[in-house]
């Protein structure tokens, strides 16, 4: 019986030399089953619906297909801000890539078994944090944010050890390319220039082909990922989400959102709030996310300046962040606030913008909802959009911030209706909320895969009012102000 994907891929990294990745074959597991299939993801790279449980053996890592030739990659990284050493594809392994009009798609199996990088790890994944990848991957994607895809989802009832015993399952993840920041690192810190620019030259030549044009392409890769990086950072913001964990061998070489843990969206606006609950110093807040971008730039071009070789052209790449992510932010926040940028508020808007996040902070108010129903607000109707005011307890307050924002208004030649309507496709009204994934974790774990195939039907439209779903966008229950999510995963 032929597999979906027989005969159908390529591996571009296994060209490379053999001390980038160790050929092997996944580990199998007992008795998989379907937990979930992405068809936006799928059609990616010409499949269909059918092939969902067609292709089960392969999701689960138990069949590989015909003309594959699968590795796990090596890497290295910064973790917390500290030099790691090597790390690697502990529980990653690479099918292959496949071509796409849109260019090549590797495909990736995650928690398909032991690597000889998997140090003192099992190889594994469990159920509940392989459902938060795969959901949390399509829903980026689904916000317009560059981010890794998730194919498919496959389960097995073997059990696997984390804080009490939960069950294996294998995420099938996709994206052009997985080298990571920590891919450099690894030949930097090997003292191996030359491996180095082995690499450099396979991601040029691959991705970046224009840059390979330019003087010095090594110093062009650096400026293109640090503001790439930048971007993304600043999409991250817009939308609250958290990444959790943002080491240098979970940043992606294109700027995408990579690694998905113990990611969360913000709730109750506050800026320090952290989401990985192994993060006690609160690295990776919600706030300090730009800067730790920037900071994991600094470590690639550590990594890259044996090619580069001169520091103020190196130095110039990296101050290209600073002024790329507040130009993307200021673009943005204009956006959400259904604002256009006029040079001459350019001041007054950023003052307005801050008013507003310390209204927000001040009331606690939610973080998605608030964009989302400020686009009830009328210009002249100081009555209207009671939706938004209803989210802050000092009324007066949003009172007096609301004032400011009618006013500048006022130099805006788009109709309440035309503003609410454009604010509405870019302030989502669902987002992967941690109570409703766990939802579906739970009825998951009994078996019941339905609320992971509803939730994602509702977060492939996060900017359509879905009435019948508007349970979606409900605030969390007290129930979820307990919930925590730890690296665990
Ligand atoms: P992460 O924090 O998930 O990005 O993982 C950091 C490193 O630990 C990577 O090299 C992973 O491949 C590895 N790792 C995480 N969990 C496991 C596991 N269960 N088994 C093997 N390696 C793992
Ligand atoms: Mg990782």
């Amino acid at each position: 019986m032929s597999l979906p994907l027989d005969n159908k891929l390529d591996n571009s990294y296994a060209a490379l030399p053999p001390a980038f990745y160790t050929r092997l074959m996944p580990t199998p597991l007992p008795a998989p089953y379907l937990v979930a299939y992405s068809d936006d993801a799928a059609q990616l790279i010409g499949l269909d619906a059918a092939q969902a449980a067609a292709g089960l053996d392969v999701w689960i890592g138990n069949a590989v297909p015909q003309g594959a030739t699968p590795l796990a990659a090596v890497y290295s990284g910064h973790q917390f801000g500290v030099w790691a050493g090597q790390l690697g594809d502990g529980r990653a392994i690479l099918l292959g890539d496949i071509a796409t009009p849109h260019g090549p798609m590797e495909l990736q199996w995650k928690g398909a078994g032991q690597t000889p990088y998997s140090r003192m790890g099992d190889g594994r994944a469990v159920l509940r944090s392989s459902i938060r990848e795969f959901l949390c991957s399509e829903a980026m994607a689904a916000l317009g944010i560059p981010t890794s895809r998730a194919l498919a989802l496959a389960g097995s009832d073997q059990g696997v050890m984390r804080e009490t015993v939960e069950t294996a399952a294998v995420v099938v993840r996709m994206a052009p390319s997985f080298v990571r920041f920590g891919s450099f690192e690894h030949w930097y810190y090997r003292k191996q220039p030359e491996q180095l620019k082995i690499l450099a030259d396979y991601v040029l030549a691959r991705f970046f082909p224009a840059l390979q044009a330019e003087a010095q392409p090594y110093a062009a890769l650096l400026r293109e990922v640090t503001q790439r990086t930048a971007r993304l950072m600043a999409q991250w913001q817009s939308v609250g989400f958290m990444h959790g964990v943002m080491n240098t061998d979970n940043m992606s070489i294109l700027g995408l959102t990579l690694d998905y843990g113990p990611f969360g969206f913000m709730e109750s606006f506050d800026p320090g709030h952290i989401c990985n609950h192994t993060d006690q110093q609160g690295r990776y807040s919600y706030a300090n996310q730009p800067q730790i971008g920037h900071w994991n730039c600094y470590a690639l071009a550590q990594a890259l300046m044996p090619l580069i070789d001169d520091v103020p052209l190196a130095q110039a790449a990296l101050d290209s962040y600073q002024p790329t992510f507040a130009a993307e932010m200021d673009r943005l926040l204009h956006a959400k606030l259904g604002l256009s940028q006029i040079p001459e508020h350019a001041d007054a808007d950023r003052k307005l913008f801050d008013a507003m996040f310390e209204v927000m902070e001040a009331n606690g108010a939610d973080f998605t909802l608030f964009f989302r129903n400020l686009s009830q607000l009328q210009r002249d109707d100081a009555g209207a959009g009671s939706a938004v005011r209803d989210l802050f307890i000092d009324r007066a307050a949003f009172d007096g911030w609301t004032q400011q924002y009618r006013v500048r208004l006022q130099h805006e030649a788009a109709s309440d209706t035309a503003r609410s309507a454009a604010m509405n496709r870019v302030n989502p009204k669902y987002v992967l909320r941690n109570y409703l994934a766990q939802v579906a974790i739970e009825k998951a774990q009994n078996k019941d895969f339905s609320e992971i195939e509803r939730l994602l039907s509702v977060l492939r439209h996060p900017y359509d009012e879905q009435p019948e779903h508007a349970a979606y966008a409900a605030l969390p229950p007290d129930w979820a102000s307990h919930l925590e999510v730890s690296c665990s995963s």
